[in-house]
């Protein structure tokens, strides 16, 4: 997706060789417009697939899941990092490592907007190893729905989590692909024309 590889280009900061910062439009301050367009890609790209919902994880993976949604004409849920006081229905839960906190935190999602035959997209910001879209897929399957496809913004592909997902036969569509961050270059796959 030329429009997103563009915005990493000029827009993201390579922090080392294995982490990206994009808090001006992905991360903190959010770019609506971008955002559009990819909800537009993720559509163009799994409109051959039954979706009933879009799953992410909170934070960053909210903006781009919900116009996702609104592409499908589903709702879009978010798993949460934290028990809140009123967060009290029966949870579906698995732990996930950050990649980027380096830490391990419990997700969670409500039983009650997962339910048993949804097919579900599954969406976040980056893939990296793989934790969070890993994590998703429990839940998804602990709730005895299926993974109909997981959609990724950024994906790291010198990292673990794309063979591993692969491997697992999910279909995963990423809308950048970065082959190396070295030299505080960004490098994505199949070049950056
Ligand atoms: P994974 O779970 O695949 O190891 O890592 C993905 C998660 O870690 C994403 O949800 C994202 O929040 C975070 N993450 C991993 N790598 C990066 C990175 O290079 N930059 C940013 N901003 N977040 C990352």
């Amino acid at each position: 997706m030329d429009l997103l590889k563009n915005k990493i280009l000029s827009e993201g900061v390579v922090l080392s060789d294995n982490v990206l910062k994009v808090d001006k439009f992905l991360n903190h301050q959010i770019d609506p417009e971008l955002m559009v367009e990819i909800g537009k890609e993720f559509h163009s790209r799994f409109k051959d697939t039954e979706i009933t919902k879009v799953l992410t994880l909170e934070s960053s993976g909210i903006a781009p899941a919900v116009m996702t949604a609104l592409n499908f004409n589903v709702p879009a849920v978010f798993a949460r990092k934290r028990k809140s006081l009123t967060f009290t229905d029966d949870l579906l839960s698995a732990q996930v490592f950050s990649y980027t906190k380096q830490e391990t935190n419990m997700i969670s999602v409500s039983n009650q907007f997962i339910q048993p035959g949804d097919n579900i997209l599954i969406i976040d910001d980056f893939l990296a190893n793989g934790e969070a879209a890993g994590a998703l897929t429990n839940i998804v399957e602990q709730a005895k729905a299926n993974v109909s496809g997981i959609g990724i913004v950024i994906e790291k592909s010198f990292q673990s989590g794309a063979a591993i997902l692969k491997e697992k036969n999910y279909r995963v569509e990423s809308l950048a692909r970065i082959e190396s961050l070295s030299n505080h270059t960004v490098t994505f796959s199949g070049g950056n024309e």
